[in-house]
């Protein structure tokens, strides 16, 4: 199986080529396609699995067609540190590259100035950890009712560090009607329920 079999753009194929990348992983293989067709995901995949490229460039493509009047943010990607949300702002920079997108990393530790000014300008995928987002959200200066898709990843690891009520707050803040990706590398029954809850009817990918 090739990239170009995947249904990703042709912007999005030249990032994938500059990358230096020949072949798609498995996670890559199975989830893009079903991304692309706006379907619910579950991945239960590791970290190293190749499977932030998984997510962000299924949503590349899609973030290609049309636009949000107002310029909000039309995705959100929850991940539970600092610097795994750093990190996932870096592949979208770098798969993105050729397409004109605003991305804000909303994560704490840092002060709300250059967050705020950057949403206020207008933004269309937004990266946070659960709290940081939930403090802008309550500043009043996060509208999410344009968010088209939702990644939630790393759930295990949002789990430990008692992350769950908040994502239980996030999920029902953005629209009901988005499209939800939700990975984990373990399934505890807390996660379990959690996917029973927020995913609908999602295609189940195990690697
Ligand atoms: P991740 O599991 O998303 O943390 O990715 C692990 C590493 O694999 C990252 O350094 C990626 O740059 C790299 N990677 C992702 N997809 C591919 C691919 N199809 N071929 C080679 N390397 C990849």
């Amino acid at each position: 199986m090739n990239f170009s079999d995947l249904g990703l753009s042709q912007k999005v194929l030249e990032a994938v080529t500059a990358s230096g990348y020949t072949q798609p992983t498995p996670i890559q293989e199975q989830a893009i396609p079903e991304v692309l067709a706006r379907r619910d995901v579950l991945g239960i995949a590791q970290t190293g699995t190749g499977k932030t490229a998984a997510f962000t460039l299924p949503m590349l493509t899609l973030l290609e067609q049309g636009r949000a009047r107002a310029r909000m943010p039309r995705t959100l990607i929850l991940e539970p540190t600092r610097e795994l949300a750093a990190q996932v702002e870096e592949s979208f920079n770098k798969y993105g590259a050729q397409q004109k997108l605003n991305v804000a990393l909303l994560i704490g530790g840092v002060s709300f100035g250059d967050q705020d000014m950057k949403i206020t300008r207008g933004v269309d995928v937004l990266i946070a950890t659960p709290g940081r987002l939930l403090d802008h959200f309550e500043r009043g200066k996060l509208l999410l009712t344009g968010i088209e898709i939702l990644v939630i990843d790393e759930a295990d690891r949002m789990l430990d560090m008692g992350f769950i009520p908040d994502i239980e707050r996030i999920c029902r803040m953005v629209p009901f009607t988005r499209q939800t990706l939700f990975f984990s590398a373990t399934m505890p029954p807390e996660i379990q329920r959690l996917t029973e809850t927020f995913l609908h009817n999602p295609v189940r990918l195990e690697v």
